[in-house]
């Protein structure tokens, strides 16, 4: 054990453990509402699957990392294979793998949840105050120009070159040294994330953290004091050891909007809604490739953003339209999202140092479902619609003239078979892709929906307090209650809507 965490796949275990409030999942949801109770002065137990990972341990080394720090070692996908559904598995969740672009709810999005879902506490009046201290928690500030890396610049210059807007985004990093591997952990702890932040405030406060303790089921759901079943991990994380019971009166899932709707559905918790209404987000790489060296993977990752064809206040989706990220990925990732391989892909590979990447962020509507076969096993199912398919292909061609704008020798859509574009005329066609299923390099960083927030139990999975329909203090404190995208990263948007259910929480208890 080190300063209050408890890691259970070296530790001789205990009988059972027995508290006033179980928080499951120690990320921006969980460890948000951990922090709040403890300093309250409440019994709060948290359970994290993963392990904790810091200092020289974050080696930046992809295998050992995406090893250690995703779920399902970074190859968790929907049914299909279409989509690569990347998520934190480690004490801190996904903020310690993050690209730590700050960006809260947009106003047009609380507004449109509050009057077309009535989720009134989301209206923009109300939840300003929770944004602002989101904002604190995260040491938000405007990414300095001195960080904004040239492949990120080229972006920016294409945009600008074509009269499109964008802006350098908000970040929480303090202490950054731009090495550039945010996806993989940060070994100097510039990332100011619940690991750093949330955590040990909580610790501080009396909070007890456990690690290597995955929660399989929760027991006696309606009764006073819940019951949770704890399957320990092995010290690496492949395999289930032993078994152990949790009580608590209050029960907050927050295990991200995958895993939290997964606990429910394998426990038998919550009505119909629970599992439906998966939001995925899907995103899609383009590469710029220069004959000069751009050098992406030096610097921040991900600084610059064309925001000029992104919709905040759309009739019936809230978020919409697309926008335009600057990014970088290790060799592991870059290599695997490329639609070569053999000798073509070492060859695409030997460009790395003159590739400058975007990702094309498309929000969807909901149109996914997480599913629990009898054995526990996670089905993600997802359908990906038509409207956003002609987003992405609409994306593509503007990254496309963008890049071509900026300089770029070709332009490089990852799909199979790959597409080429190599003058402003070619990026039409960009219009006739068809993403068919698994024939382009989708990654989902962004869940969301699963158990979504509603006034009435016809209408969604948990009440406007977070509580599971139909099951007295058992809480879902993440974004699977967002009945549409939040925002187009949600780690700000989790933090500010913990805060604002644990404040209400702490009213009744
Ligand atoms: C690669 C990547 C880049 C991203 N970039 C950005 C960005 O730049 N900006 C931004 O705003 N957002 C970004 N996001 C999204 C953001 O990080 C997530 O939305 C956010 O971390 C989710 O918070 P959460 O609390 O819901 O879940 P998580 O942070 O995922 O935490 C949930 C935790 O619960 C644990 N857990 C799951 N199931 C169980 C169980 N049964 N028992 C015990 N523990 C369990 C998991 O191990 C995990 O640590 C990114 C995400 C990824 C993966
Ligand atoms: S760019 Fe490097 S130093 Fe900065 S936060 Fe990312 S990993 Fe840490």
């Amino acid at each position: 054990m080190t300063d209050g965490i408890t890691d259970l796949s070296r530790q001789a275990l205990p009988e059972a453990i027995t508290t006033e409030i179980c928080v499951i999942g120690s990320g921006c949801g969980g460890a948000t509402a951990a922090r709040l109770l403890a300093e309250a002065g409440h019994d709060v137990v948290v359970l994290e699957e993963g392990r904790d990972l810091v200092g020289p341990e974050r080696t930046q080394r992809d295998r050992a990392m995406y090893d250690q720090l995703y779920m399902d070692r970074g190859g968790r996908a929907s049914h299909d294979l279409s989509i690569s559904v990347l998520q934190g598995r480690v004490l801190g969740g996904g903020g310690v793998v993050n690209t730590c672009d700050v960006i809260p709810i947009p106003d047009g999005v609380l507004h449109h949840w509050a009057t077309k879902y009535g989720l009134e506490d989301f209206a923009p009046e109300q939840f300003e105050r929770f944004t602002d201290d989101a904002l604190g928690d995260l040491s938000a500030s405007r990414i300095p120009e001195s960080l904004v890396n040239s492949a990120n610049n080229k972006l920016r210059q294409g945009a600008e070159g074509l009269g499109l807007r964008g802006e350098v985004m908000m970040h929480n990093r303090v202490g950054c040294r731009g090495l550039g591997t945010c996806m993989i952990g940060c070994p100097v702890h510039a990332k100011r994330n619940p690991r750093m932040v949330a955590l040990p405030k909580a610790i501080e406060a009396g909070a007890r953290i456990f690690t290597r303790a995955r929660a399989v089921r929760i027991d006696k759901a309606n009764q006073e004091l819940k019951e949770m079943t704890i399957r320990t991990l092995d010290p690496g994380g492949y395999r289930e050891q032993e078994e152990l019971k949790v009580r608590a009166k209050i029960v907050i899932v927050a295990a991200n909007a995958i895993a939290s709707a997964q606990l429910l559905l394998r426990s038998g918790v919550g009505n119909s809604h629970v599992g439906r209404n998966l939001l995925l987000q899907p995103q899609l790489p383009i590469i710029g490739v220069f004959d000069e060296r751009v050098a992406a993977f030096d610097g921040v990752p991900q600084s610059y953003a064309v925001t000029e064809f992104e919709e905040e206040d759309n009739a019936e989706f809230g978020l919409w339209g697309y926008r335009i990220e600057g990014i970088m990925g290790t060799p592991g990732i870059v290599s695997t999202m490329l639609p070569f391989s053999g000798a073509p892909g070492m060859q695409n590979m030997a460009q790395y140092d003159r590739m400058a990447p975007s990702l094309l962020l498309a929000p969807d509507e909901p149109s996914g479902q997480v599913e629990v076969a009898r054995d526990g096993r996670l089905t993600i199912r997802y359908e990906q619609r038509d409207n956003h398919r002609e987003r992405l292909r609409q994306a593509a061609e503007v990254a496309a003239k963008i890049y071509l704008e900026a300089g770029a020798r070709e332009v490089l859509v990852p799909t199979s078979p790959p597409l080429v574009i190599r003058s402003t005329s070619d990026a039409k066609k960009a219009r006739d892709l068809t993403f068919a299923p698994a024939t382009a390099p989708m990654i989902s960083a962004h869940q969301q929906g699963t158990v979504r927030f509603a006034a009435s139990e016809r209408d969604g999975g948990a009440d406007l307090n977070g509580q599971v329909y139909g099951i007295r203090d058992v809480y879902v404190f993440d974004s699977s209650g967002y009945p549409t995208s939040a925002a187009s990263h949600t780690m700000t948007p989790i933090i500010a809507s913990s805060r604002m259910l644990t404040t209400k929480l702490l009213t009744r208890i």
